[in-house]
């Protein structure tokens, strides 16, 4: 059959792919050290659980909700957004909405669904996470990255974005905490971005905060919209339960944003996928936030740990220029480029794709090759998994890349 061009266009998420493999080969007996899970390797709190035990005995939840979402969960996320950002309660003037979906994933995608005519640009912060250009590049737009690397602990720089701005360019994504380099852009970082929008006035943000809730060192992470909050007129704020609440299978996210992108955003999953889950909204309707602090506690110091066994590791072993510190989310970055390893490979070239191949069916281990995040020569370790296994494959990783 004849498939479209649109299709052809883009390439299945690597991250999906290979975390299926991993279970896959698990699965056949095969002993797999698992380093590429985007998600948290447990169950939500008992708490958002009791809530799901509870909705299953009425018929509402199990019937069509609107097609943004229940009004009382929206208004609730609205409030605990401005609550959490500490925001003053006027903060939005007026004209704002949330609409939920099936996962963020789902939410960013019809967010750039509202906002991208066919050779519109929008601008990605390398590393950026996998799906992102290729939403874009579904919609009909075109992605234009802005380069870092482990010099730049994995943070653009300002004046980058500025010189990558064009007539054409409708939208940028900011994700921090960032998805694949775990670090959050500082305060500084921020302000000068608040600064530059105020340069590019037409300048649309989605602000990607799935992983806001898990940073493990101070300052926490901080958004330019709570320095100006004027900015929140075109900032568009993507949030999610999948990794605050170690739910990645239960299908919720939501944007929060000005009313006429979130109409224009309900309009498309009204003719498309209708609204999310109900039973699930309505669980979380009735979730009390402050529960989230002692369920995440234990997570956070767990991927802290592990994150600390990596650095001693590669300290260890001479590896000590190859990661930036990260900070939140549960991935570290590493850079394979001045490896002994990587003598065999030509330098001007991305070989990450081989080196996590090599990776795999030498030693067992999956990680996440840094050429679909926009970051040669680099890959994305997972932090979830527990430390001992952690801790055998971060030695068996140091002992391959120190092999000449
Ligand atoms: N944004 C980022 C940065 C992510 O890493 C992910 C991965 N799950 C998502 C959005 C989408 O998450 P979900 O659809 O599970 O809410
Ligand atoms: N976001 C996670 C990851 O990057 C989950 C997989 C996905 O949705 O891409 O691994």
């Amino acid at each position: 059959m004849l498939l479209s061009s649109r299709v052809k266009g883009i390439s299945d998420s690597i991250t999906m792919k290979l975390n299926e493999k991993a279970i896959q080969l698990t699965e056949e007996g095969k002993v797999i050290y698992n380093l590429s899970g985007g998600q948290l390797p447990i169950k939500p709190t008992h708490e958002f659980i009791e809530k799901i035990h509870h909705q299953l005995n009425f018929l509402k939840s199990y019937q069509y909700s609107p097609s943004a979402g229940f009004p009382a969960l929206r208004k609730k996320l609205i409030n605990h957004f401005v609550d959490s950002r500490k925001l003053p309660s006027d903060a939005f003037e007026n004209d704002w909405d949330v609409i939920l979906s099936n996962g963020s994933k789902h939410t960013l995608y019809n967010a750039l669904g509202a906002l991208i005519d066919p050779g519109d640009e929008v601008i990605l912060l390398a590393p950026y996470w996998v799906s992102y250009p290729e939403m874009i590049k579904f919609w009909g737009g075109i992605p234009t990255v802005v380069k870092s690397n482990v010099f730049d602990a994995f943070v653009p720089a300002i004046d980058d974005i500025k010189k990558a701005m064009t007539p054409r360019t409708k939208a940028i994504i900011v994700n921090s905490p960032n998805n694949p380099s775990g670090v959050h852009y500082s305060d500084a970082w921020m302000r000068e971005f608040a600064q530059l929008l105020k340069e590019f006035p037409d300048l649309v943000v989605i602000s990607d905060e799935v992983y806001s809730d898990i940073s493990y060192f101070d300052p926490k992470p901080s958004y330019f919209y709570q320095i100006d909050h004027s900015l929140l007129s075109r900032t568009i704020i993507v949030h999610a339960i999948s990794k605050t609440l170690a739910a990645t299978g239960l299908r919720l996210g939501w944007a929060i944003a000005p009313g006429s992108v979130v109409s224009a955003m309900a309009k498309i999953q009204s003719q498309t996928t209708s609204g999310p889950n109900s039973l699930i909204q309505r669980a979380l309707l009735d979730f009390d936030f402050h529960f989230l602090e002692s369920f995440l506690t234990p997570v956070k110091n767990h991927i802290r740990q592990n994150a600390a066994t990596l650095r001693e590791k590669f300290r260890e072993a001479g590896l000590g220029h190859c990661w930036y510190q990260s900070t939140s989310a549960f991935y570290f970055m590493i850079d394979f480029s001045r490896t002994p390893m990587f003598k065999r490979f030509k330098p001007d070239q991305d070989h990450s794709d081989a080196i996590a191949d090599e990776l795999l069916n030498n030693e067992g281990i999956t990680v996440v090759p840094g050429s679909d995040f926009g970051i040669p020569n680099t890959a994305r370790i997972s932090l979830v998994i527990e430390e001992v296994p952690f801790q055998e494959a971060i030695i068996k990783i140091v002992k391959y890349l120190n092999k000449v």
